[in-house]
């Protein structure tokens, strides 16, 4: 598959019938494989052999989801998770235990924030979070003897700043360490971070590659780039034996190539168990089959929404990077020049109240907690996700009380528009 476009890799990677095969992938719907031998068991158990016997460890249907996902990226190994969260956690984990660092973009979702400022802070790890425009000289500040990796997303949810994937790479690698992009809002159709460096992808599947609000799912790609062995020191749960493994070195058995996601399948998978269930994995896999017709019009409908929004007297700022004078469009048209994602931020003129008056009118535009999903959604953060602050906490956050957030779906962008400019009416 690896010569296809990624519109084809879309329809078809992952999975190639044989002859008299299903031609959908099968939904394989069992915990457990049955063996001849305990012999032929054992070998699976210490990694001798690949094959299936636990689907918490592994079954075919999230493999080929997984494959198709891998293919996308252009990496060597890839595994599916249950959520976003469990994805970003198991990325950092994989590679940093107590005691050790990480340099985060402070630009990222809210949930992943929380996962490491408070979450995984409990676990010993500590976290430097820089802004993504930061100077070198800051970034370069913010690295530690004991720092295993940066982390950032290419569109930053919801704060929509586009991360200099090259920068952050080069930074990364002169302290040997990877680089790890959350890709959920770009998605490989739109951006490949493997191409510009980046050296690990996450995803929430659950938004755009599934695309349709139907199941929560995670996955985790590795480009086989990042050359564990030769910053062994940093990394000695890939570069030394494994003893739950009977002395496996990862980093050695499985090559640069498939050392992470092996170690994070065998030893995170195994004790933590965020497993997507095979019955997820084949509707993410119905999702990923139209992700490229499908981000086409989500960019499509949120450029226009947003051009819209600029000339429009009541909407006081708007924020998309696909829009020519945005403050990342330069950036996003060089690490993805076909279109970035279909979620638009704006303010209304007037403050709160507008906003909330604004989002009363709409009738196309569902108020949700959700984005990147087929149906537009829509959320004013003043009044739902960020209820509790007021006014300069608000600021503190990088959100006005006017705020808007609206994740264009596929519909019609003439009936989007026609919904948004009647509530704008009645403000
Ligand atoms: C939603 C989201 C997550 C969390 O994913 P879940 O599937 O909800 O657990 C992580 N990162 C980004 C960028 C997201 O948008």
């Amino acid at each position: 598959m690896s010569d296809y476009q990624i519109n084809t890799k879309c329809v078809q990677g992952g999975y190639t019938p044989g002859n008299g095969e299903p031609r959908q992938i099968p939904i394989v719907q069992s915990t457990t494989f049955k063996y001849a031998t305990s012999e032929d068991m054992g070998k699976l158990f210490d990694l001798e052999a690949s094959g299936y016997f636990y689907t918490r460890l592994q079954n075919p249907t999230n493999d080929y989801v997984a494959a198709k996902i891998c293919e996308l990226e252009g990496g060597t190994a890839a595994m599916l998770t249950s959520s976003g969260q469990a994805a970003n956690f198991y990325a950092i984990f994989n590679i940093a235990n107590c005691g050790d660092h990480i340099v985060a973009s402070s630009t990222i979702y809210g949930g992943t924030y929380n996962l490491f400022h408070v979450t995984m802070r409990k676990m010993g790890i500590d976290f430097t979070f820089v802004e993504p425009d930061c100077s070198d000289e800051e970034l370069e500040a913010a690295f530690r003897p004991n720092t295993k990796a940066v982390f950032g997303e290419t569109i930053a949810n919801p704060a929509l700043t586009v991360l200099d994937i090259q920068r952050f790479a080069k930074a990364a690698h002169a302290h040997g360490v990877p680089l790890i992009m959350d890709n959920t809002f770009a998605t490989p159709v739109n951006c490949r971070p493997f191409e510009w460096g980046c050296d690990i992808v996450t995803h929430s599947t659950t938004k755009y590659m599934d695309g349709h609000g139907a199941a929560v799912g995670g996955a985790i790609v590795d480009s086989g780039n990042f050359d564990w062995m030769a910053h062994a020191e940093k990394f000695p749960g890939l570069t030394t034996p494994d003893d739950s493994y009977h002395g496996i070195t990862y980093a050695e058995k499985f090559g640069q190539a498939g050392a992470f996601i092996t170690k994070c399948t065998a030893q995170l998978m195994r004790d933590f168990g965020s497993i997507q269930s095979p019955q997820n994995a084949f509707l993410l896999n119905l999702g990923l089959e139209s992700l490229h017709v499908r981000m086409a019009r989500h960019c499509e409908n949120g450029l226009a929404v947003a051009r819209f929004l600029k000339d429009h007297p009541k909407v006081s700022f708007v924020t998309y990077p696909g829009l020519e004078g945005d403050k990342y469009y330069e950036v996003a048209k060089k690490y993805m020049p076909n279109g970035t994602c279909g979620v638009v931020s704006f303010g209304v003129k007037g403050g709160r109240k507008a906003a909330e008056t604004f989002m009363k009118h709409l009738k196309l535009a569902a108020i949700e907690t959700h984005v990147a999903d087929a149906r537009t959604c829509c959320l004013h953060p003043a009044s739902a996700t960020h209820r509790q602050m007021n006014d300069q906490e608000l600021a503190a956050a990088g959100i006005t009380p006017d705020l808007v957030r609206m994740s264009c779906g596929i519909e019609d962008a003439a009936d989007l528009i026609a919904d948004i400019e009647q509530a704008l009416e009645a403000v």
